[in-house]
């Protein structure tokens, strides 16, 4: 086949944007502003909260614009997107945005159209009463929980997502329609520790978490998968070939080197490794992105093995509350969950809120010594003392 000279043209390397195809990708956002963010741009002086979830921004032009943050879902009916941009169509000339924590922005250019837009959204609720487009989710407050696919859409979780998230907040929905907290409350969920939800760096992160090796199905596996694709798809290396006592292809897992992240099933679902009793969750506390006051850190295991038990884990949910609850309490303003955990230290942290420590939560793994302790300080608490007793120290 020859190369078009035509549509396309021939490659010139002295007018290399000549004829070239720009509308690759997506389109510019630009054309997406509303024409008060683009009137303004790069002019904004500004911003306050007015109340919980209103945002105003003011610009040197004098313009104001008003933002109002509502709560979204991860997933979205149809029929609730399209009610978002009925909501856009109505009050904001048909322009609405999303938040990295799938919350639903809608931007007025007037405090009148905000105060409507506010009641407007209020009102809408489901059958069952909750809101549809709850307000909140800004400064001191608890943002929305960002979570991963959970058992709608994905084949490794050990537990739910959506079911979990709105079992948490429910029991939090307090804090994310206030600024009561010292500083703002991120939580994260993710199903499984492929942690495609990023949850490693949250104020508080949920974790779904396997603790036993896949089941191998012998009957099926030759027939359904490739078997050196599943000995490739291990990275410990810990499938190896084998044979049914008829002779059939198969394979073995070396249950000491699995590390139950599910790659082998993700290749072979003659592999599964959902397992009722043994998945659970893992909840990890005190990590946070941002670089105020203190730099950027990862989250902490903080609570091991709370039982899976869909759909309202109350289990999860009280654990969440304790440590919310504590840090509410406790802690100093601006300081985040991680803040405040070093600062009286994680002794103290798990006496405070309320949490056995166990020898589960001894970071072990081979390059953790960049996140070693290794200050000769340490907090005496009174579980710290009564381990010295025992020690006779
Ligand atoms: Fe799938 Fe794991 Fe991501 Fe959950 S965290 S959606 S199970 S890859
Ligand atoms: Fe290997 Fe992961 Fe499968 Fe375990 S779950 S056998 S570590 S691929």
């Amino acid at each position: 086949m020859a190369l078009s000279t035509e549509r396309l043209g021939l490659f010139n390397p002295e007018k290399p944007m000549e004829n070239r195809l720009t509308d690759l990708g997506p389109r510019h956002f630009w054309q997406y502003f509303p024409p008060i963010i683009q009137n303004n741009y790069g002019k904004w002086k500004y911003h306050e909260i007015l109340e919980p979830g209103v945002l105003v921004h003011v610009s040197e032009t004098g313009d104001k614009v008003f933002t109002v943050r509502c709560g979204g879902c991860r997933f979205m009916t149809v029929e609730h997107v399209r009610e978002i941009c009925d909501i856009a169509d109505k009050h904001c000339d048909g322009y609405v945005r999303f938040t990295t924590r799938n919350n639903i922005e809608f931007m007025v250019d007037s405090q009148d159209k905000m105060e409507a837009l506010k009641k407007d959204l209020a009102s809408r609720k489901h059958v069952s009463g909750s809101f549809k487009f709850p307000i909140g989710g800004t400064g001191a407050g608890l943002t929305n929980i960002v979570h991963t696919q959970g058992y709608i859409h994905c084949h490794t979780p050990a537990t739910d997502a959506s079911s979990m998230v709105k079992a948490v907040l429910d029991e939090l929905f307090d804090y994310f329609q206030g600024m009561t907290f010292p500083a703002q409350v991120r939580i994260s969920m993710a199903c499984c520790l492929n942690m495609c939800g990023a949850v490693h760096c949250s104020d508080i992160a949920l974790l779904g978490y396997h603790r036993k090796p896949p089941i191998i199905d012998h009957e099926v596996i030759d027939k359904v998968c490739e078997i050196p694709l599943v000995i490739a798809a291990c990275p410990t290396a810990a499938i190896s070939p084998s044979k049914t006592e008829e002779g059939g292809k198969t394979v073995k897992i070396k249950e000491e080197r699995c590390m139950f992240c599910g790659n082998c099933y993700t290749m072979c679902m003659a592999v599964p490794l959902t397992d009722k009793e043994g998945d659970c969750v893992t909840i990890m506390a005190g990590g946070k992105v941002s670089n105020r006051i203190s730099p950027p850190k990862f989250s902490k295991v903080v609570v091991p093995g709370v039982p899976n038990n869909f759909p309202r884990y109350p289990e999860v949910c009280e654990a969440v509350k304790k440590i919310i609850e504590a840090y509410a309490a406790n802690a100093n303003k601006y300081e985040r969950i991680g803040d405040w955990a070093e600062r009286i230290g994680w002794e103290r942290f798990f006496e405070k809120c309320g949490l056995p420590f166990t020898e589960h939560l001894i970071d072990d793994y081979r390059l953790a010594y960049d996140t070693y302790r290794t200050t000769s300080l340490f907090k005496y608490t009174d579980a710290a003392w009564a381990v010295s007793k025992v020690v006779e120290g």
